[in-house]
């Protein structure tokens, strides 16, 4: 393993932040082999990816020692330094950067059509070798990227996550929802990659959409191969999949559950050619609850559903939130989910599923304010439009 560290520029108060990246694999260090990046809680008050990183980091150090990765593996154990660092009234507040009040998975820099310009003006022709084209027009993105402007922490802290996933082949970034069932983001151009990685984490829903608005992340890696090949013509591979993985809620931080999904994480990297052999994780199984063990994996439907589709319940007033009902449950229009009660004036009202569908996510906090989103139910038809994440 290779530690590198990628030092963001010191803040107004002089406190310097790095992104420490871990480098796994024969591929370390050599350019122009296949790599696989995982970052852990871009959004840095979400836990669960910090405590499954910390068991995909040991798994990966014995796969190294047992020569049994075959690509390079770069893992990001805690991507957001500067979210990480943001105590306020004594929590962590990781979701918004706190100086500019930005969400921290927004604004990634869209690069394919700059790059594919960069491309042409320099004299690209795409070869008919896909893995050479692939070379170029990485080349193309890095040196697009490279000359956007990085004012400030936010943008460097940007710009240093794109430029180490750009590289990539395989791009998972780690979340989690308020509570919720393990669910997966991806772009429909890569579905049947998105599919094989949620059925390695017996993820029971798949979200799928082009575009979701204000780019995320992910959309920023998963659209640019795509646009280089609407752009450029078929000698375009689609070589890098970029995916979402919401890891349930943000206090489900369990050894067990990590260790597991740690390992659907390695299945999938296994699937995709970066591991050869892989034991079962050394936890007990009977400890994880029974959607989660590893006999169930098998077992787990993996439901697709557009984004679009995932259709969100609204408090109509502000009141005490009281669930009617566990989440991971198939629901019909009109299913009473909550109740809603306001403790002053007495109302009591319950609040109906907005869709046929999987009550897949709701809000922690169980007081609501009137117009909030309080949970999420992923239904079949697409009836939203515009941006399509919450804030
Ligand atoms: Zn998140």
């Amino acid at each position: 393993m290779q530690t590198r560290i990628h030092p963001l520029e010191a803040s107004a108060a002089g406190t310097p932040h790095a992104i420490t990246s871990l480098h796994f694999g024969p591929g370390s260090g050599s350019a122009g082999g296949r790599r696989a990046l995982l970052q852990c809680s871009l959004h840095a008050d979400e836990i669960p990816p910090l405590l499954v990183g910390w068991h995909l980091r040991q798994r990966l150090l014995a796969l190294e020692a047992a020569g049994q990765l075959e690509g390079e593996v770069v893992l990001l154990p805690a991507c957001n330094p500067i979210g990480l660092a943001q105590q306020v009234w004594g929590r962590l507040q990781g979701r918004f950067d706190l100086a500019s009040g930005q969400n921290f998975n927004r604004h990634y820099p869209a690069l394919a059509e700059g790059a594919a310009s960069r491309f042409e003006a320099d004299g690209g022709r795409l070869s008919p070798d896909l893995q050479t084209n692939a070379l170029a027009l990485r080349k193309a993105l890095q040196a697009e990227l490279a000359a956007l402007p990085a004012a400030g922490l936010l943008q460097q802290l940007r710009h240093t996550l794109m430029r180490l996933a750009l590289d990539a082949d395989i791009v998972l970034d780690l979340h989690c929802d308020n509570e919720a069932v393990l669910h997966v983001y991806a772009t429909p151009e890569h579905q049947p990659t998105a599919v094989q990685l949620a059925h390695c984490l017996g993820a029971p829903l798949l979200l799928l959409a082009t575009e979701s608005g204000d780019g995320p992340f992910d959309e920023a890696q998963s659209g640019i191969w795509p646009q280089l090949r609407a752009r450029l013509g078929a000698g375009v591979p689609l070589a890098g999949f970029a995916a979402t993985v919401e890891l349930r809620g943000e206090i489900e931080v369990d050894h067990a559950l990590a260790a597991a999904d740690a390992h659907g994480l390695l299945r999938f990297l296994q699937q995709q050619g970066f591991v050869r052999e892989l034991d079962p994780p050394e936890h007990n199984d009977s400890a994880l609850p029974a959607s989660a063990s590893l006999a169930s994996f098998a077992a787990v439907e993996c439901t697709v559903r557009p984004l679009a589709g995932c259709l969100h319940l609204l408090a109509p007033f502000s009141g005490v939130l009281v669930w009617r009902l566990a989440l991971g449950q198939w629901v019909r229009a009109g299913q009473p989910l909550a109740d809603l009660v306001c403790p002053v004036s007495g109302r009591c009202e319950t609040l109906p599923s907005p869709t046929d569908g999987l009550f897949f996510a709701r809000e922690l906090q169980r007081w609501a304010r009137a117009g909030q989103s309080v949970a999420k139910v992923a239904g079949q038809e697409a009836r939203r439009s515009g941006k399509l994440l919450s804030a």
